[in-house]
């Protein structure tokens, strides 16, 4: 017989087989020699009283053995002989399109301007070690997109898109951990993501489908109103029945390749801010009101949000246990970011602190730009930025309170940032009114979370990518460039999506609409 059972257990409970299943025994009031197996189906933490407790939505098999219950397979037919669409960028949102439309029949040719995979950490290494960014491949750009080196966090907020779960189960399909099924907030880590992205790489290419790397796209081929295909840098064109435009919130230079075809953008609002680092010890004593996190609580995690006047000053992708990484995408700019390995077993606690920039917000000076004034002001902070730290990829760097309370800061504590840390007054080079805006948020944030505000943690700047300054509008009903037939905005680059599970689900959703006006 199997029985469901929603449970809130001892962190030690939930940890420790045996006594979970005399737990589980206790409440169904059946002999524990009975039972035979106990499958966790979901797994959260309850850490909003000091009697920390963990959720557990249960399968308890009394008096049986349970079937073997088949991992979701997926079929990915050969389309090698198929009608073929262009992919522009191996991100979520393309790597996504690309088995979808495989699943429907449909051949997938990637175009990506960075490397495959694993040639990409060598030029991550370079960013730490001789402070040089390739403009193709980099924390931002190469095989697996912008979430390759990263926590891999694959929550997200929007239910209403497609299909969460699928995504999930593709990914574990591919060779991410039967846990990002169970989890309440599943994530990866970044020592397991190159590897799914390798996996995915297999089944595409086995089907049929084939990328070309080290190709960034330079302009479109259209025909009137209906896109044909694109060109690469060396020329080279590449036609399809249909073009996805996959290439992420940092490639800015294909938004100025669709306005000079004058394709419509509109601007929208985005966030910029700082990264916040904490020692993870202080965090966890933080969320789990003081206790010892011991061996069966995970590294504690934040969410914070406050409102500042009618903006609002919010973490953002928050990494316990991870490090600060430089995810700049050109010289000459500095930009951080966050990411983790799958046992979040590091030192520190990172999270973005960011506020939100609408278009009116954007100073006066920037207007001249017209439609790229947002993109331009993001641009002109991360150049801030790298003047700041005297032109290198040391990130300027201010202890918390004295950044909250605009005093120098003497010295600063040790960093997960492995280029480096340079003191710096983070308000003589951020815009006036950003800083104003965080410093206001973090006062509320410290009243509220007794010991986040303090000198032990520090700022790092800059925080710039979370979100595109841009729109591609697009059809509500076909998911199409409004003016240009055949081309479909998609992923975090196109402004309806953000993070790497809503990405991958637009891709989806793109490649589902794909099959529905085209004949495979
Ligand atoms: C360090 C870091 C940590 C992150 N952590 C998380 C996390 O834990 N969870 C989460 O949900 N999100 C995270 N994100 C954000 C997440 O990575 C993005 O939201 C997601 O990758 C967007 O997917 P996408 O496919 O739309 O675009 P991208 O992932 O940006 O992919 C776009 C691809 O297009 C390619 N490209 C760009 N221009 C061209 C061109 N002209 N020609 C050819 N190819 C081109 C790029 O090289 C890139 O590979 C993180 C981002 C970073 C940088």
């Amino acid at each position: 017989m199997k029985k469901e059972l929603n449970i809130a257990v001892l962190p030690v409970e939930a940890g420790e087989t045996e006594r979970l299943k005399s737990v589980v025994a206790d409440t169904l009031k059946v002999d524990r020699d009975r039972i035979f197996q106990i499958t966790v189906v979901r797994h959260s933490i309850d850490a909003r009283n000091s009697r920390i407790r963990i959720n557990l939505s249960l399968e308890v098999y009394i008096d049986e053995k349970p079937d073997q219950i088949p991992k979701p397979v997926f079929n990915y037919p050969f389309v090698g002989n198929k009608k073929p669409v262009v992919i522009v960028g191996a991100g979520p949102a393309g790597l996504f399109a690309a088995l979808h439309l495989i699943e429907i029949g449909f051949r997938p040719i990637i175009l990506e301007r960075g490397k495959q995979v694993s040639q990409r950490k060598k030029d991550i290494a370079a960013i730490h070690g001789a402070h040089l960014i390739n403009p193709d491949s980099n924390y931002g750009f190469g095989e697996g997109g912008a979430g390759t080196f990263s926590d891999g966090k694959l929550y997200t907020r929007s239910r209403k898109r497609g299909d969460v779960r699928k995504i999930l189960e593709v990914l574990n399909f591919h060779g991410a951990q039967d846990e990002i099924l169970v989890e309440a907030h599943p994530h990866i880590g970044t020592n397991f993501l190159p590897r799914v992205i390798g996996s995915i790489r297999d089944t595409i290419e086995q089907s049929g489908g084939s990328y070309h790397f080290n190709s960034r796209v330079t302009d479109l081929i259209l025909d009137d109103d209906r896109i044909k295909g694109v060109v690469l840098q060396n020329g080279d064109k590449v036609e399809g029945i249909a073009v996805i435009l996959a290439t992420g919130h940092s490639a800015r230079d294909i938004y100025y390749v669709l306005h000079k075809k004058s394709i419509e953008l509109e601007a929208k609002s985005f966030a910029l801010g700082v990264r916040i680092e904490h020692p993870q010890e202080l965090i966890d004593k933080i969320q789990y009101h003081g206790t010892n996190r011991g061996k069966y609580l995970p590294p504690a995690a934040y969410t914070m949000v406050e409102q500042v006047g009618d903006r609002g000053v919010y973490s953002f992708c928050m990494c316990p246990g991870g490090v600060v990484v430089p995810a700049a995408t050109a010289p000459g700019e500095l930009v951080v970011n966050g990411m983790s390995p799958s046992h979040r077993g590091g030192k520190f606690a990172n999270s973005g602190m960011v506020t939100e920039i609408r278009p009116e917000d954007i100073p006066k000076e920037f207007q001249r730009f017209g439609i790229f004034a947002g993109l331009e002001f993001q641009q002109a902070v991360e150049r801030n930025c790298f003047r700041a730290a005297g032109e290198s990829m040391l990130a300027p760097a201010q202890r918390l309170a004295d950044f909250t309370y605009n005093r120098k800061s003497s010295s600063l504590p040790d960093t997960s940032y492995r280029p480096g840390l340079i003191p710096s007054n983070m308000c003589d080079w951020l815009p006036v009114f950003v800083t104003a805006r965080l410093r206001e948020g973090l006062i509320k944030m410290g009243k509220k979370s007794n010991g986040y505000l303090t000198n032990d943690a520090i700022v790092l700047g800059a925080e710039t990518r979370t979100s595109s300054p841009l729109r591609i509008p697009r059809s509500d009903e076909t998911l199409e460039h409004l003016q240009i037939k055949g081309l479909f905005p998609c992923g975090e680059g196109s402004g309806y999506a953000g993070g790497i599970v809503s990405s991958a689900v637009d891709g989806e959703r793109v490649a589902d609409m794909i099959g529905q006006l085209f004949k495979p």
